[in-house]
């Protein structure tokens, strides 16, 4: 077996660890050893092809080396370094510098070469422009995620038909470019790219950039996957197209449990122009935390909501306590996750594992919805229009037909919040005026730890 027929099948050895590690991120008992196994999948891809480099004389060790060592070096530092709520910045971040990667692989490839053939070209063409606007994209949404730049919208009259305008100049560009090779198109088409980047997402609000990151990781795959027509690397093809296609399905699992389509997402504004929903009549009637502790008390069935609040709060230890007094109390406690709460994928329940919340006690939405008559008393913990009933019952709601936690069905309702302020949709929540609903205002760990510190005395 020579080298190469050697280094296929590392590489085919690497897909098959890739695949069945992603399939094991899909339950949270298999997950980390998913995560392990595609992380051995990388390093055997990585080791097969620096091999493959220096002994073809390629590359120089030393270089190799070094690179390994700083790039992995800021990659271990920074995840170690990072807290669970920077974790959506942290991931823009990788994206956009996947995307930056990419570029210049696609770019050293063609530098100094002017006669291009048509597939590399189309291959060069397709890596820059995707992983130019991938790496500006990115940024302008890690800017807008950690607050370094307004989060609110940019937008200007024609942005649409300039956005398109400039997507017309690149292929222009591109095919100027691979028919007669002058540097000079090429450098047009990487600046473009970047220039796209930013303007297709500052006309998007601060709270939809979980979506556009996980549109960028996609995009930043298929950047890989182009990059791997380009040098011919099957790893580099195989791996990219796993990352587009699952960014992809987990931006379309986003958009449909928001209730929302991708190009509103985008394109839309959200909120101002759909309508602010019929008005609620009722009043909020407020309960202090020693009553709480009553109805608590005698509670045999309760159901956590957490939302957004609980990571503002930084509740979850805080709500995992009280979870175990209640259990010692005689009652059942689960925790209902809403695929949307937080601001990020996976928010809650990365926040609850933090905490050491068995996964046996987080419920889907749909198992917990089916129950919920039976629940005694749910607690919603900073959580908003994930709980919002205007969603099932209120046509003329921007968030109708979204999917919620049907908590407004359960006896009673404990709603956790600093005060009147609307959620993400910025929609007044029609729960919080229910007869069943009590509101318990302060900040959520306050309240949280006040409870628990009742059952304790
Ligand atoms: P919301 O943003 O709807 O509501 C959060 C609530 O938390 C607010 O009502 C706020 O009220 C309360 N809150 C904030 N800080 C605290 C605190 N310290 N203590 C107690 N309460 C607090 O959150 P949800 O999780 O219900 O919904 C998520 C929303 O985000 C959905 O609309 C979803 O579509 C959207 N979204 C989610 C994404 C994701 O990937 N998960 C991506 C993009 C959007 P107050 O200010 O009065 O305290």
């Amino acid at each position: 077996m020579d080298f190469e027929q050697f280094q296929n099948l590392a590489y085919i050895g690497a897909s098959i660890l890739f695949i069945l590690g992603i399939k094991m991120l899909g339950k949270a008992d298999t997950a980390r050893k998913g995560n392990r196994l595609s992380s051995i999948g990388m390093l055997i891809a990585v080791l097969a092809t620096v091999v493959g480099q220096i002994a073809s004389g390629q590359m120089h060790w030393a270089m190799v080396l070094a690179g390994l060592v700083l790039g992995g070096g800021i990659g271990l530092v920074s995840a170690k370094k990072v807290e669970m709520t920077g974790m959506p910045e942290l991931v823009a971040l990788f994206n956009g510098f996947g995307g930056l990667g990419s570029l210049l692989v696609g770019w050293a490839e063609v530098a100094g070469v002017v006669d291009i053939d048509g597939f590399t070209g189309v291959a060069v063409w397709a890596t820059i422009l995707i992983g130019g606007i991938t790496f500006t994209g990115s940024m302008v949404a890690w800017a807008k995620l950690s607050e370094r730049i307004s989060g609110s919208a940019v937008t200007f009259s024609g942005q649409k038909i300039f956005n398109a305008a400039l997507f017309v100049a690149l292929l222009v560009c591109g095919a100027m470019w691979i028919s007669s090779g002058t540097p000079a198109l090429l450098y047009a088409v990487i600046v473009l790219a970047m220039v796209l980047g930013v303007l297709a997402v500052i006309p998007i609000g601060g709270g939809d950039m979980p979506v556009v990151i996980a549109l960028l990781n996609s995009c930043s795959g298929l950047a890989a996957a182009a990059a791997g027509f380009v040098i011919a690397n099957n790893v580099l093809i195989v791996a990219g197209c796993l990352v587009g296609t699952s960014g992809l399905i987990l931006t379309v699992i986003m958009c449909k449990a928001m209730n929302r389509t991708l190009s509103n997402v985008l394109f839309g504004s959200f909120g101002a122009a759909n309508g602010a929903g019929a008005a609620v009549e009722g009043e909020m009637k407020a309960l202090s935390v020693e009553d709480a502790y009553y109805v608590l008390e005698a509670a045999r069935n309760v159901v956590f909501v957490p939302g957004y609040g609980m990571a503002v709060a930084q509740a979850q230890h805080a709500v995992k306590e009280l979870g175990e007094l209640l259990t010692e109390n005689g009652a059942e406690v689960r925790y209902a996750i809403h695929p949307v709460a937080g601001r990020m994928p996976g928010h809650m329940n990365v926040l609850l594992a933090e905490a050491d919340v068995a996964y046996e006690q987080l419920c889907e939405m749909d198992d917990v919805n089916a129950t919920m008559e039976m629940v005694d008393v749910a607690i919603v913990v900073g959580a908003n229009d994930v709980v919002n009933p205007s969603a099932i019952d209120d046509e003329s709601s921007p968030i109708y037909g979204m999917p919620i936690i049907n908590v407004h069905q359960a006896q009673t309702v404990f709603a956790l919040k600093r005060g009147k302020g609307a959620g993400f949709s910025g929609l007044v929540n029609s729960l919080f005026f229910r007869d069943n609903t009590r509101m318990i205002y302060g900040d959520a760990k306050e309240t949280i730890t006040g409870l628990a510190n009742q059952f304790k005395e």
